[in-house]
């Protein structure tokens, strides 16, 4: 058995036979022509023939793999016709007098030497683009097939993969993709994404594997040749687990989370940048339940302009269309320090300076935020709901900001929603114990099991101690849910949980026993929850 390391660009487990791609770059001879115009004319020809296949693969690419992904061989035909690449062929035939193989081979190995020693990874990745389309041009000329069919499944390992071979393998055959070289960012990469392919790029690969057993394994980027019998048994069980995980979200996938009595409620995720928003797509979220806005903070260097969290939001809105998306506002302090913040020290944190604590304090900050979350409120279904809330009259200084900011708005004639639902986080036990005065004055509840446990018990959340101390399933914990659930209802307003503890699907039945009208868990966890729920009676 050996193991060969490189990146992961696509988890899963793949077992099979190598199959090494050892489609050589085409050699291509210079030889002396005489009639210029007639090199011309097979290079055209060539290019057209080249450029009909292009339509072909944009074509087959679009069924199989989507309008993203296909748009690469678009863009494949512009590089194709573009006048840099055909001006410097054809200079090269009239001038040099060469035959057209060697033109294009020439021309195509300069500008993917240009694009591979750009700075920018993207560009970077072009290179390999470029060499597709010389290649492709090449074998129209030379009457070859430049396509690579699979006659058994099989990982295939090559040095680099043009997106244009991969697409045309046949993915019923396809195990797995290991390459030299490439880029996570690369097409072949996006494309082994897309066909839930596990993928390693950067491994040092030897033409000798082929034909060997081997393990991908796409959690730990690893290609492991000929597994010992132990070792090929755990990797089986890791890819069985996958597969029944697989065939659940196909199962569930636009189904309606409604218990077997017939009790719907909404099962949304919790995200903390938009790019989280293919996985919520992928596992059929019903909406977001939790953005949490400080990530846009954490990633930066200084505050966010308006304009920067308006865009973030405007987008996760407008990709979830009419699905709801609760944006929670400003949660820095605490474990999550942003050194331009300048808190300074405490000594106690977690129970310090955090949250609408601070917002409430420095209120420009709150201010850019809300603007940006109102304007952005224009383009889909946007709630906002607050963190570490402890009094009525926190959420009446909220309430009057928020009107403030409105009527600058309007002032303004920028167009936002003027109803938009606004929560309050439960995270508390103050917030708890007057869940009853705070439901009057709120449009729903999220109860934040994370910091509710900790305060509730009164053990710090960050700390590895006191593992055994944080029982999330603790009597006091779980009334406090049911009472909150039920002060809500009393008002006429719904309940979710946006914690951790929405995803325990050992206590999914406790909750909905308890009337919970909302769950809110990261989104791996959207179908097991939605499994337990359909199962409940
Ligand atoms: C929580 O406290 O349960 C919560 C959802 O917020 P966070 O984990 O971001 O503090
Ligand atoms: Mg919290």
């Amino acid at each position: 058995m050996e193991i060969f390391y490189g990146k992961a660009i696509f988890r899963g487990i793949a077992i099979g036979k190598i199959l090494f791609n050892s489609k050589n770059k085409q050699q291509v001879r210079r030889t002396k022509i005489d009639d210029a115009e007639a090199e011309i004319s097979r290079f055209e020809k060539a290019k057209e023939e080249a450029s009909q296949e292009l339509e072909v693969l944009y074509n087959k690419a679009l069924k199989e793999v989507g309008e993203s992904n296909a748009a690469i061989f678009e863009v494949h035909s512009m590089m194709l016709e573009d006048d840099d690449f055909n001006d410097a062929i054809i200079e090269k035939i009239k001038n040099q007098l060469v035959n057209a193989e060697y033109a294009v081979a020439k021309t195509g190995d300069g500008l993917a030497d240009m694009f591979a020693n750009m700075e920018d990874e993207y560009f970077r990745a072009r290179a390999a683009d470029m060499k597709d389309i010389s290649e492709r041009v090449i074998s129209k000329l030379v009457g070859e097939d430049s396509s690579f069919q699979l006659k058994e499944p099989a990982i295939i390992v090559a040095k680099d993969l043009a997106p244009s071979e991969t697409i045309q393998m046949d993915k019923s055959k396809l195990l797995a993709f290991v390459t030299e070289l490439g880029s996570s960012s690369s097409h072949t990469a996006i494309l082994a994404r897309t066909m839930n392919l596990p993928a390693l790029i950067g491994v040092k690969i030897d033409s000798g594997w082929n034909g060997k057993f081997a393990v991908v394994d796409g959690y730990n980027g690893k290609l492991v040749i000929e597994p010992d019998k132990d070792t090929l048994a755990k990797y089986k069980k890791i890819q069985q687990d996958d597969l029944e995980k697989r065939e659940l979200l196909k199962e569930l996938k636009g189904k309606e989370t409604v218990t077997k009595g017939g009790k719907k409620i909404h099962l949304y995720a919790n995200i903390g940048n938009p790019s989280d928003l293919s996985s919520v797509l992928e596992n059929d979220a019903e909406g977001i339940g939790l953005f949490r806005s400080e990530f846009l903070y954490l990633d930066s260097d200084n505050f966010p302009t308006e304009e920067e969290q308006f865009n973030a939001y405007r987008k996760v809105a407008e990709t979830m269309g009419s699905k709801k998306v609760i944006i929670r506002t400003l949660d820095i302090g605490a474990d999550k320090q942003v050194g331009y913040f300048n808190l300074g020290h405490e000594d106690n944190p977690a129970m310090g300076y955090r949250a609408i604590r601070i917002c409430l304090d420095q209120q420009d900050i709150f201010k850019t935020q809300l603007r940006a979350l109102l304007r952005a409120s224009a383009f889909g279904n946007i709630s906002v709901m607050y963190p570490m809330i402890i009094s009525v009259n926190e959420v009446m200084q909220i309430k009057e900001i928020v009107k403030n900011v409105m009527e600058e708005l309007e002032t303004e004639g920028i167009d936002f929603n003027k109803n938009i639902e606004q929560g309050i986080m439960i995270e508390t036990p103050a917030a708890v114990i007057i869940s009853d005065e705070l439901a009057k004055e709120a449009d729903f509840f999220s109860i934040g099991t994370n910091d509710l446990t900790q305060y509730t018990l009164a053990a710090d959340r960050q700390n590895a101690k006191l593992e055994n101390i944080i029982d999330t399933h603790h009597p006091a914990v779980l009334r406090s849910i049911k009472t909150v659930i039920e002060n809500a209802h009393k008002a006429g307003i719904w309940a979710g949980i946006c914690g951790e503890l929405g995803a325990d699907t050992s206590l999914t039945e406790t909750f909905l026993s308890y009337g919970i009208d909302e769950l809110s868990v990261s989104p791996t966890f959207v179908l097991p929850v939605r499994k337990v729920v359909r199962d409940t009676d």
